[in-house]
């Protein structure tokens, strides 16, 4: 099987593409991975995602929450924010047997 973008050389990477077009950033950001594990949701993923401007005060696994994760995800901004509340606190955590 030759390159799908020189169709030339044999295919030796994933994306059906050979070495030295792998290995050019340009050439391979114009075939996105054919492997069916690489689907992904918007805002999943290793791309870093800007932050999004703002925390949330909507607490974990509420309608408010997934609400302000779907618009985070809409505007292609990282779906947590390091300042986003939590229900961590030290009245709710409960110590693990270990
Ligand atoms: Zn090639």
């Amino acid at each position: 099987m030759k390159c799908r973008h020189c169709h030339e050389r044999p295919v030796s990477r994933s994306r059906g593409l050979c070495w030295k077009c792998f290995y050019q950033p340009s050439i391979r950001a114009q075939y996105p991975s054919t492997s069916k594990f690489a689907r992904r949701g918007e805002g999943i993923g290793c791309i870093q995602a800007p932050l999004p401007a703002f925390p949330t005060t909507a607490m974990p696994g509420t309608p408010a929450k997934i609400t302000v994760l779907a618009e985070r995800a809409r505007l292609k901004q990282s779906l947590w924010h390091p300042e986003d509340a939590t229900d961590v606190s030290p009245a709710s955590s409960v110590p693990r047997a270990g």
